[in-house]
């Protein structure tokens, strides 16, 4: 068949990976100018397993209110009057009971251990290099009453078979002796060995470049307007530059794909959350952490790619605008200064803010709408780098009519 898949972030090009190793040929479709330009430009990087909570929990109602009126808060609510933003927001707090908040979790983990698993055969097979680090990830915890709390709801995940262990400080700067000047200041840390780190930019570059070179074909600089349609099927896609018809259509385009989906009558509960990211040189330092994790009393996640450090925070609802200016990363950069004061160049910093995908129960939405030959993989939100070779390779299986490794349970289109 003739496939083409709409959207050449992370999830786009692994989806192309997938299908193009069926033996289908593949167009992508994009209307930036290289892959990975949007959402998979600059994440945190985290394939983390091990931190697959779902965001709708019973605390995160009181988060979402003291953000009102606390400014410098990691969770930010800006109320518009975006009827969009409103209507997910009434699911989102729908999905805050803790039987909710468990049933998401476990959903949540058991994806995520299935994708990284379908990650590392994609790397196997296509040899991408992306700045890779295994060896597990840290989750740190200043607090006591946090850590308890942590502990306790950890088993959600090792339910699912996630390996996690419960470290005291000095354990976790054994783990990780970049962690020895906070030592006295943390109260236990959870650590995943089996989560990793990786640049998903480089990762979705590398990794088309293997699609290009067996045979797929990117248009970049083409922005998708719409679609021919002819029954219950899709003929073609319509984009500015014309039309491109096909057997079938895979719609991965993260933030905006309710937009483009509302043409073919599905309404998708996605909803742009804005994360601000800053990358700094290592340029010789010697603190810099040797695995990647996160503060979580700062809700800071930081990794190490190479000699680049990269931090990032921030849930900030405030619509489609990705602009940011120095000042929005005062916070994390404090915070990482306090991680890691030896860690990078702090004088050196480039910026950037990007936009989860996010849907009110955090799984993405996969499987079919009203017309049987366009698939959907979009709304991968806070973990779209861990789940996207896992969602790709469950898209080519309902493609090729296989049954998928995992149950489907909350991620086909209601
Ligand atoms: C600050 C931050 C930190 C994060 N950290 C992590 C992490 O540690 N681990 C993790 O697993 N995930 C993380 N994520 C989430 C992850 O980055 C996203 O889930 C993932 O990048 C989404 O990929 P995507 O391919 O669905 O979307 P995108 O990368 O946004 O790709 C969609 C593509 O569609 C294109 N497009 C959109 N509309 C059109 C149109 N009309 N016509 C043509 N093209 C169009 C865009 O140009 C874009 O290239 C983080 C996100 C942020 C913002």
């Amino acid at each position: 068949m003739h496939i083409v898949v709409l959207g050449s972030g992370v999830v786009g090009v692994a989806t192309a990976w997938m299908l193009q190793r069926d033996g289908h040929a593949v167009t992508v479709i994009d209307r930036a100018e290289e892959p990975a330009a949007f959402t998979s430009f600059a994440n945190a990087g985290l394939v983390a397993p091990g931190h697959a909570y779902a965001w709708s929990s019973p605390k995160a109602p009181g988060m979402l209110l003291r953000s009102l009126w606390r400014g410098d808060q990691a969770f930010r609510f800006r109320p518009n009057l975006d009827p969009a933003l409103w209507r997910w927001t009434l699911k989102f707090l729908r999905q805050c009971t803790a039987e909710r908040a468990s049933v998401n979790t476990a959903r949540k983990a058991r994806l995520c251990l299935y994708s990284q698993a379908r990650l590392h055969e994609v790397v196997a097979a296509s040899g991408a290099t992306y700045d890779a680090r295994d060896g597990g990830l840290l989750y740190l915890y200043r607090e006591p009453d946090s850590f308890a709390g942590a502990l306790e709801k950890m088993r959600i995940l090792t339910d699912q078979g996630i390996a996690l262990k419960s470290l005291t400080a000095a354990e976790a700067v054994a783990v990780d002796s970049a962690l020895a000047p906070l030592q006295d200041r943390l109260a236990g840390a959870i650590f995943a060995p089996g989560d990793e780190s990786g640049d998903a930019r480089l990762f979705t570059l590398e990794l088309a470049k293997a699609c290009a070179a067996g045979g797929a074909s990117f248009r970049f600089g083409e922005t998708v307007q719409g679609f021919r349609l002819g029954g219950g099927s899709v003929e073609a896609v319509v984009t500015d530059a014309g039309e491109v018809a096909a057997d079938a259509f895979v719609l991965a385009l993260g933030v905006y794909s309710p937009q483009i989906a509302r043409q073919l009558g599905a309404r998708l509960s996605i909803y742009p959350v804005k994360g601000y990211s800053v990358t700094l040189p290592i340029a010789g330092r010697n603190r810099a952490p040797r695995l990647g994790g996160v503060d979580e009393d700062n809700l800071v996640a930081y990794a190490r790619f190479g000699d680049r450090l990269r931090i990032t925070a921030t849930a900030e609802f405030s619509g489609y605008a990705t602009d940011h200016k120095p000042a929005d990363f005062d916070r994390m950069l404090s915070v990482a200064r306090d991680l890691f004061p030896e860690g990078g160049d702090y004088g050196q910093p480039s910026y950037w803010a990007g936009l989860r995908p996010m849907t009110p129960e955090g799984m993405p939405v996969l499987g079919r709408g009203r017309h049987d030959n366009l698939y959907f993989n979009t709304g991968h939100g806070h973990m779209g780098w861990t789940m996207a070779c896992g969602t790709a390779g469950i898209t080519a299986d309902l493609i090729a009519g296989r049954t998928p490794e995992i149950p489907l349970d909350g991620l086909l289109l209601q």
